[in-house]
């Protein structure tokens, strides 16, 4: 209304995405004016080509620019075991402690009845698909500790059951320089029932 009419589709547009409101749309789209305009086109072309150069792997169901993508290609990682996360970036937050070499299925999202999804909205299907292969012996269940990351392991761990495969869930604990007294109670009871023995 009182922006002309290009500032104020770019600031509708920067105020669909998640956590950003109004004042801060207004913000980043009176900063992309003051962007150079070779900063701006290669910033639009990312956009573009997140939609047009991206799909999901035809077998962890992870974003790749390959199919099947790198990880799944990767002939050194260990088959044996899977490791189901909620989301993409989850995979990448897993593969930067360089301490797991197994392999990934991405959820793509998780069981949430107050959202509406149920099992059939995310990946499960191509999941259980992966399990008739008789050389996977580990699922290790890496949902996020809330409602929904909780419901969808336990809704998994029983799917699986009758495969035979092991299923494990990471523990959560604590935040490492993390305060007891701050933390609060699922996080707490969550980091009791992941202990493990001292040595
Ligand atoms: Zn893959």
């Amino acid at each position: 209304m009182f922006y002309p009419e290009p500032i104020a589709k770019l600031i509708d547009s920067f105020s669909r995405l998640p956590g950003i409101g109004p004042k801060t749309a207004a913000r980043l789209a009176f900063y992309v004016l003051r962007m150079k305009e070779e900063d701006v086109i290669d910033f639009a072309k990312a956009l573009v080509n997140v939609k047009r150069n991206l799909t999901y792997c035809s077998i962890c169901c992870n974003i790749t620019d390959t199919d099947p993508c790198r990880i799944c290609s990767d002939k050194s990682r260990d088959v044996s075991v899977i490791c189901v996360v909620q989301e993409p970036k989850d995979l990448v937050a897993m593969e930067r402690t360089r301490e797991y070499s197994g392999h990934y299925h991405v959820l793509n999202g998780a069981i949430s009845p107050m959202d509406g999804l149920g099992p059939d909205d995310i990946r499960i299907a191509e999941l259980v698909r992966r399990l008739g292969d008789e050389r996977v012996q580990e699922l290790i269940l890496a949902t996020n500790p809330n409602i929904e990351g909780e419901a969808t392991a336990m809704y998994l761990s029983r799917l699986v059951k009758p495969f035979g495969i092991k299923v494990t869930r990471i523990a959560h604990g604590l935040p490492v320089g993390g305060d007891l007294e701050y933390a609060d109670e699922v996080t707490i009871s969550k980091a009791l029932e992941g202990r493990r023995e001292l040595y």
